[in-house]
């Protein structure tokens, strides 16, 4: 069966935009990001974080640090019936990175490395609660960012970019050129609510 995903940002996208967030203390949810997560799964929808960590490249944070933060994170949605179904972070950095961080990787978005191993993922049965063989409805799938990498990543993945206001979304807009991105919205909310109704209209 083919599954509608939506792969997900985290800083500036799900949590307010932290330089370099690592300590739990420091991750506030952006208000309004749990009622449309929740709503996402009741349309259907598998969750997928795909988040770009490289203060573990620089040395500014650890791996364990990361996974630590991803699962409190995923913790306090799940307590509002917005968990996500699976998350992975690239640790890599082509220029600032420390020893074996320092490479030219496949993951760091906007390349599609993340999406790509989710889909990977999810087709060998490696999602929870999800039989293998399982693949992406890239048709029916979209990429919510807050930076012009994140939707560039979906189009190189092939499914929809939807650039958010949230963190750095309203000057990335001003930046970005014709194409970076197929929509925007001020709120994850709005977003939500246009591809509910762009999945009703089957356009
Ligand atoms: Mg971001």
């Amino acid at each position: 069966m083919a599954r509608k995903v939506i792969f997900l940002d985290r800083d500036g996208t799900i949590n307010e935009e932290v330089r370099y967030l690592h300590r739990s203390e420091e991750l506030r949810i952006i208000p309004g990001v749990p009622e449309a997560l929740r709503r996402l799964r009741e349309l259907g929808f598998l969750l997928v974080l795909v988040t770009n960590q490289a203060g573990i490249a620089r040395g500014y944070y650890a791996e364990a640090d990361c996974e630590r933060l991803n699962a409190y994170l995923n913790e306090t949605l799940r307590r509002e019936g917005a968990g996500l179904d699976r998350v992975y972070y690239c640790p890599h950095h082509p220029e600032k990175g420390i020893g074996v961080y320092r490479r030219d990787c496949d993951c760091r978005k906007p390349k599609p490395g993340m999406l790509r191993r989710a889909a990977e993922e999810l087709q060998l049965g490696r999602f929870e609660n999800i039989p293998a063989g399982e693949t992406v409805d890239r048709a029916h799938s979209y990429m919510l960012g807050d930076k012009r990498i994140d939707t560039i990543a979906g189009h190189n993945f092939g499914i929809q970019g939807i650039l958010l206001g949230s963190g750095y979304g309203r000057t990335e807009r001003e930046l970005a050129a014709p194409g970076d991105y197929d929509a925007y919205f001020e709120s994850m909310g709005e977003a939500v609510g246009w591809i509910e109704k762009r999945e009703r209209d089957g356009s």
